[in-house]
């Protein structure tokens, strides 16, 4: 599969080590503000055109994982970079807790009933990895049971990509101290306070072992059928630039078209 070749550095390689600490969470410096959103604008309007087509044509979808930290901008994403899309051919889906019902199948069971049809695209906001990693870092099972999921992940998503599904994954990639500012920022607005869960300050004294966790699913996971990129996230015009200009860029390399007119179009007269 062809990939973009603009933040290609950002993907991670399949099969290699993966050090988070090396990737810089407010980017690399080579693109601006002003340029930043110039980009963003126009990706976000080659989107919209190539939904269409998607939709319109019905063969192939696109599946998006948007994995991250709490406060790292999963619904900022969606929000800005989905705007505009046709709502009929997109959908988001948010996996939270599992269920007992969903506890009482396979961890994909849940995932695969989520998975988009011909013509769409679906958001994954979290997704089957965190069966990788919350999972792990709580210890809800033990590694003789996570460990063996990077494997059957692999097979998943081989899967939908060989039944004509894409699949791109970002990890939203912010600093510790970034975390910090988005919490105090949430406690301090009154529409944002509905955001905020006691829970989030225990998932944040787990830090390191959440990154060790996304270091290893990405490590393993990142496929040539489904990469994963590493988006430095600590400022949202660059991240919404990144992950616009991904996606607008699979949708081209996807290449949908409407469908054929039928013959004789020019000949129908619609009754009065
Ligand atoms: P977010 O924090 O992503 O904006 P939210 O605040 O709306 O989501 P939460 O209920 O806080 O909703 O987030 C979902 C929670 O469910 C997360 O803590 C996540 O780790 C957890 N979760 C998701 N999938 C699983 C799973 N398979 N096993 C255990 N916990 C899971
Ligand atoms: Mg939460």
């Amino acid at each position: 599969m062809k990939t973009a070749a603009r933040f290609d550095h950002y993907r991670v390689l399949p099969g290699a080590k993966l050090d988070l600490s090396k990737i810089d969470q407010e980017g690399d410096g080579k693109l601006d503000k002003d340029d930043a959103k110039a980009l963003f604008e126009e990706e976000r309007a080659s989107i919209i055109a190539s939904q269409e087509k998607l939709y319109a044509e019905g063969k192939q979808s696109l599946l998006i994982v948007l994995q991250a930290m709490d406060a790292g901008g999963k619904d900022g994403t969606i929000e800005d970079v989905f705007r505009g899309v046709n709502p009929q051919g997109c959908r988001v889906s948010s996996f939270k807790v599992p269920t007992a019902e969903e506890l009482a199948h396979d961890f994909l069971w849940r995932v695969h009933a989520q998975a988009p049809g011909k013509g769409q695209i679906t958001i994954f906001n979290r997704s089957h990895y965190e069966d990788v990693l919350v999972v792990r870092v709580k210890n809800i099972v033990p590694e003789s049971v996570w460990r063996p999921r990077y494997a059957l992940i692999n097979d998943f998503e081989r899967l939908l990509a060989t039944s004509g599904t894409r699949v791109l994954k970002f990890f939203l990639h912010i600093s510790k101290k970034e975390q910090k500012k988005r919490f105090e920022s949430r406690l301090a607005d009154e529409n944002d306070r509905w955001k905020w869960s006691p829970g989030d300050l225990v998932e944040r004294a787990l830090w390191d072992r959440y990154e060790e966790a996304y270091e290893g699913a990405l490590g393993e996971c990142s496929t040539e059928a489904a990469p994963w990129y590493v988006i430095p996230a600590d400022k949202k015009w660059l991240r919404n630039a990144m992950v616009a200009h991904l996606v607008a860029a699979m949708l081209r390399d996807m290449d949908p078209r409407f469908p054929p007119p039928l013959p004789d179009l020019g000949r129908v007269k619609i009754p009065d």
